[in-house]
């Protein structure tokens, strides 16, 4: 992986050759799976319903019945009302593979953007660094070559070997600097005749008929259920999910909603890894990596919001499962990783060396592939 290809073409072709098959040969069988959840904080990753936020005014935390949410989250120690609220995450996911963030540990990381919002966040997830050009979320494509563009283009796959599906525009022009590169899917996009099937027919469907809280983002469960279905049908290499209620119940100030959707939201992702275990294609060979775009503020005042200057919004994490992943649990004492990190580290389970696709993006992860120092 560490080989430089510009002096290997350049003076021996035999070794270029020798090198293009050892590096094509490891990563051969190897997928990805990515699912962001948009601006989910480190407290409740990490710690559970936030203490913070349990104890606010009703009109600082939006808790509709502060009793029922109490009995379904609030544990005495941190440890179990993370559990309460992610069991499987934490359960199943964290002890077979390994999460980074958590600032209590000495392993906080960060955004290094300076906007501290969505597209800036998810390009910088993407293409391995902050792009100072983004500045808003408006729908645009930027020429930066992505990680999804970078595999596709590497493994030379076919259009639906690659695939970005979300509940917002957004992601779609965020996962590729060119239209139509690979499959590509919006808010209440169908997916084409070409390659649908009568469910996700069905769930598209459905997903332009259920009412979300605001009409920018569809249903967050008939999105992953089309990925699903996509997942089973084409077979992805790398598939790129991105939800985002978890942002829409926070902006609305309903913590309640947001600990139900975190809830929620931790039954679907442990789904997801159900059928890659019981899938043969995907089975031992796929890697799962969760992380968010950005945080939000740490007070009761300012939680549900998240921008530059809202201090706690820089606060990210990820989590990483899979055959090459070690088993690591809660990282501790990892500090300096930024989101421009993640592209590197997904990559890596490709073989894939993240100099080539951006010699600006980040490194990976430490620790993140088996034989790594922690
Ligand atoms: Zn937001």
């Amino acid at each position: 992986m560490g080989a430089n290809r510009t002096t290997a073409s350049a003076l021996v072709l035999p070794f270029l050759f020798l090198y293009v098959a050892a590096a094509a040969a490891a990563p051969a069988d190897r997928h990805v799976v990515l699912v962001t959840l948009d601006g989910v904080r480190v407290q409740e990753l990490f710690n559970g319903m936030d203490p913070v936020i349990a104890n606010a005014t009703e009109a600082e935390s939006g808790i509709y019945e502060a009793e029922v949410t109490r009995e379904r989250y609030w544990r005495d120690t941190p440890a179990l009302r993370r559990e309460a609220l992610m069991p499987f995450f934490w359960k199943t996911l964290v002890p077979n593979g390994l999460v980074l963030g958590n600032p209590a540990l000495g392993s906080r990381m960060t955004v290094r953007n300076d906007q501290w919002f969505s597209y800036p966040g998810y390009s910088e997830i993407l293409t391995g660094e902050p792009q100072p050009e983004i500045k808003s979320n408006d729908f645009v494509r930027y020429p930066h070559e992505t990680v999804l563009d970078h595999v596709h283009r590497k493994f030379a796959l076919e259009p639906a070997a690659v695939a970005q599906i979300g509940c917002w525009d957004g992601f779609k022009y965020a996962a590729s600097q060119k239209d139509g590169t690979f499959f590509m899917s919006g808010a209440y996009d169908l997916v084409p005749p070409e390659l649908s099937t009568p469910e996700m027919d069905l769930l598209g469907g459905l997903r332009r008929q259920v009412m979300e809280l605001w009409e920018e983002g569809s249903n967050d469960v008939l999105t992953y259920h089309i990925a699903l279905s996509y997942l089973k049908k084409h077979r992805p290499r790398l598939l790129w999910l991105g939800l985002g209620q978890s942002d829409d119940w926070s902006h609305a100030r309903r913590y309640d909603r947001l600990l139900d959707y975190l809830h929620l939201v931790d039954g679907l992702i442990a789904g997801l890894w159900q059928t890659l275990q019981t899938d043969d294609h995907y089975r031992g060979r796929t890697t799962l990596i969760v992380t968010t775009d950005h945080g939000r503020g740490r007070t009761p005042a300012d939680w549900a919001e998240h921008d530059v200057g809202i201090e706690g919004s820089q606060d990210i994490w990820i989590a990483i499962i899979g055959p090459d992943t070690p088993a690591r649990g809660e990282l501790r004492d990892v500090a300096g990783v930024t989101q421009s990190d993640i592209a590197a580290t997904l990559l890596q389970y490709f073989g894939l060396d993240h100099r080539e696709f951006n010699p600006d993006a980040g490194p990976p992860i430490p620790g993140s592939l088996g034989g790594n120092p922690p």
